[in-house]
């Protein structure tokens, strides 16, 4: 029996947005695929950029999903930032937090003074993602960068996924700030480094994969902790961006949702001019890619799709016929 991706694996990182949960309501099957890739001795561990909640309620959303979670098996990018600022500046500093009261109640757990007022000399900004900021906490936190203060950001996602459609997200409010200072903040949360360094030392991981449904900050995350990841297609990304990632920030495996973890790794090899992965075939006619294979199924079109994503990274070809044919995939 050929050996599912989890197997090669102890520790599995999973994005939580269009991963695990779409908002209010579970991703379909993720339950029962998170109990089962648990069932097979892996790890499971959340990992999420969102900063405004707390790892307790997180935990507790999940359970009410029908997820098995406590506040252990999460990390959100403000417990990362808040240690690691730890590590880095001084113990009682004085940080102006723009974020919810979760990352100030982090910030005194970690023994640090916050303020809301620039003319309080703060050693450093910390923005977080605040749903209610008010503006003039906007106008503090650029007045604090101009006077010196060093600037953090627990992640810099631009926007958030809604059941209602996208809103600005982090990214949006450190734009604001910004565009007034000309300065960038140092970011912790997934693309960036830290996040995902911290994952691999908090859980003693040896040989973890990342999931997520996102290329800008799952993928890149992954790859460039030298992590090997699965892109899902229950959340934000899709077949288009999947062939437009730039090498570098491609995913090492794709699949219809998480529970792909416990099936073999879909493999595409070339063949001449051509790319095969299961009975999918894509291929250059006349400058122009094209797929062959199963596309009535799910997973044929995920196959061809494999197949027409290694063909298009190689040659450049136009995708765009190929692409409509894979009308199940989104
Ligand atoms: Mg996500």
């Amino acid at each position: 029996m050929t050996a599912r991706i989890i197997d090669a694996h102890d520790v599995a990182f999973f994005d939580l947005d269009g991963v695990i949960y779409l908002g209010p309501v579970a991703v379909p099957g993720a339950v029962d695929g998170i109990a089962r890739i648990r069932a097979t001795g892996a790890r499971v561990m959340y990992v999420t950029n969102n900063a405004a909640r707390s790892a307790d309620a997180v935990a507790q959303h999940l359970r009410d999903l029908g997820f098995e979670a406590g506040p252990d098996d999460l990390i959100t990018s403000a417990q990362v930032a808040v240690e690691l600022l730890a590590e880095s500046v001084p113990e009682g500093s004085l940080l102006l937090v723009t974020g919810t009261q979760n990352l100030v109640d982090l910030a005194h757990a970690a023994g640090f003074r916050t303020t809301t007022n620039a003319d309080d000399l703060p050693d450093a900004v910390l923005q977080g993602y605040n749903p209610l900021i008010p503006w003039p906490l906007l106008d503090e936190a650029a007045i604090a960068v101009q006077r010196g203060a060093t600037w953090y950001a627990t992640n810099d996602d631009l926007n958030r996924p809604t059941d209602r459609g996208l809103v600005p997200g982090l990214g949006a409010q450190l734009a604001v700030v910004g565009s007034t200072v000309r300065q960038q903040p140092v970011v912790f949360g997934k693309p960036h480094a830290p996040m995902l360094d911290y994952a691999v030392t908090h859980t003693g991981a040896q040989r973890p994969i990342f999931v997520g449904d996102r290329i800008d900050t799952d993928i890149m995350g992954a790859n460039r902790a030298g992590m090997p990841s699965l892109l899902v297609f229950t959340g934000a990304h899709g077949k288009r961006d999947l062939l437009e990632a730039a090498a570098g920030d491609r995913p090492s495996f794709i699949g219809a949702d998480l529970s792909a973890l416990l099936a073999p790794p879909r493999a595409a090899a070339q063949q001449g001019h051509s790319w095969h992965c299961g009975d999918a075939v894509a291929e250059l006619v006349e400058g122009v890619a094209s797929v062959q294979g199963q596309l009535s199924t799910h997973s044929g079109q995920l196959d061809a799709l494999w197949a027409l994503a290694n063909l298009v990274w190689a040659t450049d070809a136009d995708a765009t016929d190929a692409l409509a044919r894979l009308d199940q995939l989104h």
